[in-house]
């Protein structure tokens, strides 16, 4: 039987892509991928929803490696879709070679993103991804060269489609045709996406060379503001992200909260000196209910030791100034 390994998102074109293979009677394992910045809850979904089964692979060290110095540059943020295609494709194409298959399959549909999914980079994937001509993309193959299973007849490129274009119309037909009604939007949960996420990560490549994955969590929670190359600050927005500070503090930050008055956590990661501090602790005042023109208590701890500093607030233009 014939057997193709397909990236599954558990985005709707993902889906779509399974679907049109299984019709044709090819057993479908899918593969979905979990990095700090996106995960794979919805190809899980997606999968179970398909029947089919799902290897998911963490590439956390590779994707980091490749982002900081991506071939083919970024997208319209810090997404580096041609380069993160090329290792989920090779990555796949791994597992393909490990447990058999005979293809591999997408759900990129030709012309849908202009740099990432026109014929050019979809080319240029395939060969970097080192699976040339094994590498099928179903909603769009009519308008793309015969691939290998195409040419032996393991896969009818008849029954094949013909989608282009930035539409979503087909597919939303298609999706009503299958009965398909969960789904992520398109990139939906990729942050590297995201224009706040990708400045907070320029940032960080920028003034640091060692990124820990627990620096990239950081970059999740809270508003950032830079204070100088070596120090930054994390001001929590509300209690979730308060939660995800105490979560992700660590030996050597500095943690500050007015005493007296609701507020929000601020994080040092890796500490600041002293002057550092203070100023992190009027913005600390500035955030939270105490009253702006006094002096006021905030709590400062670093290594479980706590102090207390009494500092005002900082001027309101402030952290509209140092934000990142
Ligand atoms: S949107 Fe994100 S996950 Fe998808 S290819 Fe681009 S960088 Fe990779």
């Amino acid at each position: 039987m014939t057997k193709a390994m397909g990236l599954i998102s558990g985005g709707l074109d993902s889906i779509l892509a399974a679907k049109v293979i299984l019709e044709q009677g090819i057993e479908v394992v899918g593969v979905s991928f979990v990095t700090p910045f996106f995960g794979s809850q919805g190809a899980v979904r997606a999968a179970q929803s398909l029947s089919i089964p799902l290897h998911i692979l963490d590439i956390t060290e590779i994707h980091l490696e490749m982002l900081r110095r991506p071939k083919h540059g970024y997208g319209s943020n810090m997404n580096p879709c041609i380069d993160c295609h090329c290792l989920m494709l090779r990555e796949a194409g791994r597992v393909m070679d490990t447990e058999g298959g005979d293809f591999l399959f997408t759900g990129e549909v030709l012309g849908q993103r202009p740099m990432s999914q026109n014929k050019g980079s979809l080319h240029v994937v395939e060969r970097e991804s080192g699976y040339e001509g094994r590498v099928l993309r179903p909603l769009s193959a009519k308008l793309l060269p015969e691939t290998l299973p195409e040419q032996s007849g393991k896969v009818d490129r008849e029954r094949l489609l013909s989608i282009q274009g930035r539409s979503r119309k087909r597919q939303m037909e298609l999706a009503e045709r299958y009965h398909i009604k969960a789904y992520l939007t398109p990139a939906g949960g990729c942050l590297l996406t995201d224009p706040g996420f990708s400045r907070r990560l320029a940032d960080l490549f920028h003034h640091q060379d060692d990124v820990q994955i627990r620096d990239l969590e950081l970059l999740k929670i809270g508003r950032h503001l830079r204070f100088s190359p070596a120090v930054k600050v994390i001001v929590g927005r509300h209690a979730q992200d308060n939660e995800g500070i105490v979560r992700l503090v660590a030996p050597g930050d500095d943690l500050l909260k007015v005493e007296a008055f609701p507020g929000p956590l601020c994080l040092i990661p890796n500490g600041g000196s002293m002057d550092d501090i203070k100023k992190a602790a009027s913005i600390c005042v500035r955030y939270s209910d105490a009253p702006v023109d006094e002096m006021v208590s905030v709590l400062w701890s670093r290594n479980g030791a706590e102090k207390r500093i009494s500092v005002r607030s900082c001027p309101p233009s402030l952290p509209a100034e140092l934000m990142i």
